[in-house]
């Protein structure tokens, strides 16, 4: 699966090719910084469809200096450029289900070691969006970060009415995969991507019935993973209602309070 490793997005602080990158300047000038943007911040995002999580991971991933890894957009280049992944991946993705274990499993082990890193245990730090997505992935997630494990796991908190406001005015850039709302969060020039001038377009499985199968699957395999990782004392629940940059200052604030009751590494 050579295709996992095209589409990280490597944080903006980093530089390289990177795609859909939001820079440290253009997150909202009243947003909370991080502390210390050293790159190895550990960070799952965890929320329902339409809780902003890829907005929210661009823009702690920049502030961060970390990458950030998205299963959804690795999936989504992989349809687009037609490779064996996106034809695996595609049936799954359009129906909105999970696509097997295993599968995305190989997807975020390329991402989080890719070629030339050493190995499970090496890698630094990242904003995981879309993964885990069940508990068995969780546990291989585990297995791979051991012996360090995650810093915090960000839980988005969002009503269902809202996401699904949310998910009627969202649209991506059909060149780097930005994400905007033409409401809350909409692009300088309409339909424009911002980043890259790229076509925005709603997403292909944000169908009304897809849209209800991920939330199902949402609230039956993924939801269980806010109390899984409760117990295990990494959770942090931050309201997830409001602006762009009122949500990050409050994802900042979470992620700092957790790095600071983490012994240093
Ligand atoms: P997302 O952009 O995170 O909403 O993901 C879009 C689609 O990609 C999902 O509806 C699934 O079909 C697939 N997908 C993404 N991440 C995962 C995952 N961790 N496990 C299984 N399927 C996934």
């Amino acid at each position: 699966m050579a295709e996992a490793g095209e589409t990280a997005r490597p944080a903006a602080p980093n530089g390289a090719a990177g795609v859909a990158q939001v820079s440290v300047a253009a997150v909202g000038v009243e947003v909370l910084r991080p502390a210390a943007p050293d790159g190895t911040a550990r960070v799952v995002l965890l929320g329902r469809q339409g809780s902003g999580k890829g907005t929210q991971a661009d823009r702690l991933s920049a502030l961060y200096g970390v990458p950030h890894i998205s299963t959804g957009d690795a999936f989504r280049d992989a349809i687009r450029n037609g490779s064996q992944l996106g034809r695996t991946a595609q049936g799954y993705v359009d129906r909105g289900e999970l696509v097997p274990d295993e599968v995305v499993v190989g997807v975020l082990r390329e991402r989080l070691f890719p070629a030339g890193s050493v190995g499970p245990g090496s890698t630094s730090g990242f904003i995981l969006d879309g993964f885990p997505r069940n508990i068995p992935q969780a546990e291989a997630l585990a297995d791979l970060l051991a012996p360090d494990g995650l810093d915090v796991v960000v839980n988005l908190d969002v009503s269902t009415d809202e996401v699904l406001r949310r998910i009627a005015g969202r649209r991506v850039c059909v060149g780097c995969g930005a994400s905007y709302n033409v409401v809350d969060n909409p692009p300088k020039a309409p339909g424009v991507c911002d980043a890259c001038g790229g076509r925005l377009v709603q997403r292909d499985d944000d169908t009304e019935e897809a849209i209800r199968r991920r939330l199902e699957i949402y609230e039956s395999v993924t939801a269980p993973l806010v109390d899984w990782y409760r117990e295990q004392g990494v959770l942090a629940t931050v309201d997830a209602a409001g602006s762009p940059d009122e949500v990050t200052t409050r994802a900042v604030a979470a992620i700092e309070a957790a790095r600071q009751r983490k012994p240093v590494r």
